[in-house]
């Protein structure tokens, strides 16, 4: 069978899940807001409609599933919902992002499940700090949480930090000096102007060239990895051999190369982080459509996917963000914490 392409001649491989648009934080960056339109809980996909989505989706080529959310841990039995997708053979990988507030808890449970690796966010290590950023007082939860995935056995755990000038690229150095003691690997992200980051501004981006001259000045000569060319992470190694990523969204977009889409908690299917439009999954699904219908829509849109939209973003310069609060509340599909990061 000749593979999947879009017009820009993009396999169909990585799919971001989300379980939940539910989050126990409020990141400055992704929930500024004091309230919040939720899905319907009625709309929200059981995990036997989740698998079988999944199945679609693998018999099209996807392999690497990353679960995330809202938060994810959130989402009630999900070492059940791990286990019924570890027992997909096509899913080569099986992931999940988290903040980790809830990661202790539940890190020996998802590894026994069959989760192959977790990628924590962490944006700070200052408690007063991380209270600013995230309107909650759970540094200490969420490093209790890097730990027991550490003896839980998962290996390849990454933690992923925003960077906002004059908010914590103070730590940029710190950051990565926790990472590695913590046996992570660390990835700075771009501050992108999606979803709900109505409190974006240019000057709030602590862009690539800048984080790569500061660790330069500390640590020494940086050397680029080379590999992988579709995943978003760029990857330097340190002159100790220490490895990390920088995810450059808004500088430098890796569009050309994506191979990843989105579905959310309620079955709205996204081919693009910017789109603002999904293709709806549950409908026909609860409607009783067949494997097969459900792939020829899937594979319908994907021939047709054209988006390129932090490249677009690029190109127009932006200077404020993209939505309003007003779109975002007529459609919370629209949010980072539902679409997924
Ligand atoms: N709640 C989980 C977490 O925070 O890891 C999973 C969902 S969260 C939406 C996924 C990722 O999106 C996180 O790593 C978060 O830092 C990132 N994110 C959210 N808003 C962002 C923004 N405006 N710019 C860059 N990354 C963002
Ligand atoms: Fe923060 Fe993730 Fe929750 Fe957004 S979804 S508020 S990034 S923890
Ligand atoms: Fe892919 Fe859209 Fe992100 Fe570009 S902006 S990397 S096309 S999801």
């Amino acid at each position: 069978m000749r593979s999947l392409r879009d017009r820009c001649a993009r396999p169909l491989r990585n799919l971001r899940l989300s379980v939940t648009d539910r989050c126990n934080l409020r990141c400055a960056y992704c929930m500024p807001e004091e309230e919040y339109v939720w899905l319907p809980r009625r709309d929200i996909l059981r995990f036997e409609e989740i698998l079988a989505l999944v199945r679609v989706f693998a018999g099209l080529g996807v392999d690497k599933l990353r679960l995330t959310g809202g938060e994810p841990l959130l989402r009630r039995e999900l070492p059940a919902l791990v286990a019924m997708l570890a027992g997909e053979p096509r899913l080569r990988d099986l992931a999940m992002t988290t903040n980790g507030v809830l990661l202790a808890e539940h890190a020996a449970a998802l590894r026994a499940a069959g989760l192959h690796r977790v990628t924590v966010s962490l944006d700070t290590l200052r408690r007063e700090r991380f209270r600013a950023l995230t309107r909650r007082d759970d540094l200490a939860a969420v490093l209790a949480g890097v730990e027991a995935a550490q003896r839980a056995g998962f290996r390849g755990t990454k933690l992923d930090s925003v960077l906002m000038r004059g908010v914590n690229d103070d730590e940029l150095e710190d950051l990565l000096d926790y990472a590695r003691a913590a046996g992570a690997e660390l990835r700075y992200i771009e501050y992108m102007d999606v979803g709900g980051a109505t409190r974006w501004s240019p000057e709030h981006v602590v862009a690539r060239a800048e984080i790569l001259e500061r660790l330069r000045a500390r640590y020494g000569a940086i050397e680029p990895l080379r590999e992988d060319t579709s995943a978003p992470a760029q990857r330097f190694r340190l002159p100790d051999g220490t490895t990390f990523g920088i995810i450059a969204s808004v500088t430098a977009p890796f569009c050309s190369s994506c191979d990843r889409s989105r579905l959310t908690a309620d079955g709205m299917w996204y081919l693009c982080l910017y789109a603002a439009q999904g293709v709806d999954l549950r409908g026909p699904l609860r409607a009783g459509a067949s494997p097969e219908e459900l792939a020829e829509r899937v594979r319908a849109a994907w021939s047709a996917r054209a988006d390129r939209g932090a490249e677009a973003r690029l190109a127009a310069r932006h200077e404020a963000p993209l939505l309003s609060i007003r779109s975002l509340r007529e459609d919370p599909h629209l949010e980072m914490h539902t679409r997924g990061g």
